[in-house]
């Protein structure tokens, strides 16, 4: 294990082994995640990433739901701060060298909250994460003169989301359930998670094709002023299902459709209405969720979707 004997302003001495290493400054100091690259090549990023978060939660024998403030304290932040900003979070050293502060915008519900903290935590294993503070932020928000690497933003979403919903307990929670809308509101719960992350980290780990989308009413820009209709927002899946275009409208008394006339859709469904080719036989659980915002009431709907395959199996169920 490394260990820092020293460090001052320009200069850095640290153990590595036996050996004594000196750096100039710190920008020529490797971060653990390249240190673990190096020492398994030909690994992926995102493998290493896993690795090195698996590595952590069993150093602080953490489980469900992961304690952020444990996981911030090892990492050598000495605050969490919950303040009124457009960003979502940041990390920055604190005066003086002290340590590591992370500061989440208040208004986020917990959950969100949550992943963000974990998110900036991610910072402090990557290169660089010491010479300037990291925001994570919405597009346009970034303060002027930060740096944005969306590799490395994807990077700590996705170790984000492994301490979350660590994946080995997060794949047993799956096993024996059907894949619907219920079993992500009973995992957001259990994981202290929001929805959204939680229904991505189905899709990510679900040993069927699953889709998570999201609805709502809308015009497109080619033709802004139009009726508006229902339309696909956003689409979350692993990758190897076929493509769902942004604004795809959705077929008048479809499923989609009755979920936003206040249906509860749960149910099998030939889908050929969100891609050039049809989906085929999926297991639909979709329903319109309402929220308020600082814009007003705002209504959509949310739908996981799940491939059969061609025996009429789908997902863990
Ligand atoms: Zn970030």
């Amino acid at each position: 294990m490394k260990s820092v004997l020293f460090q001052e302003q320009r200069s850095t001495l640290f153990l590595k082994g036996n050996e004594v290493q000196f750096f100039e400054n710190r920008s020529e100091m490797l971060s653990e995640f390249e240190q673990m690259h190096a020492a398994s090549p030909g690994r992926s990023d995102a493998a290493v990433v896993v690795a090195m978060v698996q590595e952590t939660l069993r150093d602080l024998d953490l489980s469900p739901p992961v304690d952020h403030n444990i996981v911030a304290s090892y990492r050598g932040v000495l605050r969490i701060d919950y303040a009124d900003h457009v960003w979502a979070g940041y990390i920055a050293p604190a005066p003086y060298d002290a340590g590591l502060v992370i500061s989440v915008r208040s208004s986020d519900p917990w959950g969100r909250q949550r992943f963000t903290i974990f998110h900036e935590v991610l910072h402090t294993y990557m290169q660089g994460f010491y010479l300037q503070p990291q925001y994570r932020c919405e597009p346009g928000a970034r303060p002027v003169g930060t740096e944005h690497d969306p590799e490395l933003e994807a990077l700590c979403d996705q170790g984000a989301a492994e301490m979350l919903m660590p994946r080995e307990a997060f794949l047993a929670d799956l096993e024996g359930n059907s894949l619907n809308l219920t079993l992500v509101d009973d995992l957001a719960d259990r994981y202290e998670a929001s929805r959204a992350a939680t229904a991505s980290r189905i899709c990510a780990l679900s040993p069927s094709k699953t889709l998570y989308v999201s609805f709502s009413e809308m015009s497109t820009p080619r033709d802004p002023f139009s009726p508006p209709k229902l339309r696909v927002e956003s689409c979350f899946s692993r990758g190897d299902w076929s493509y769902v275009p942004r604004f795809k409208s959705v077929k008048p008394g479809g499923v989609f459709d009755r979920a936003w006339n206040g249906e509860l859709v749960d149910e099998t469904v030939y889908l050929d209405e969100l891609t050039r080719n049809p989906l085929g036989w999926a297991h639909v659980s979709a329903r319109r969720s309402d929220y308020v915002s600082s814009e007003g009431v705002q209504m959509r709907v949310k739908a996981l979707i799940t491939q059969i395959d061609s025996v009429g199996r789908r997902g863990a169920s």
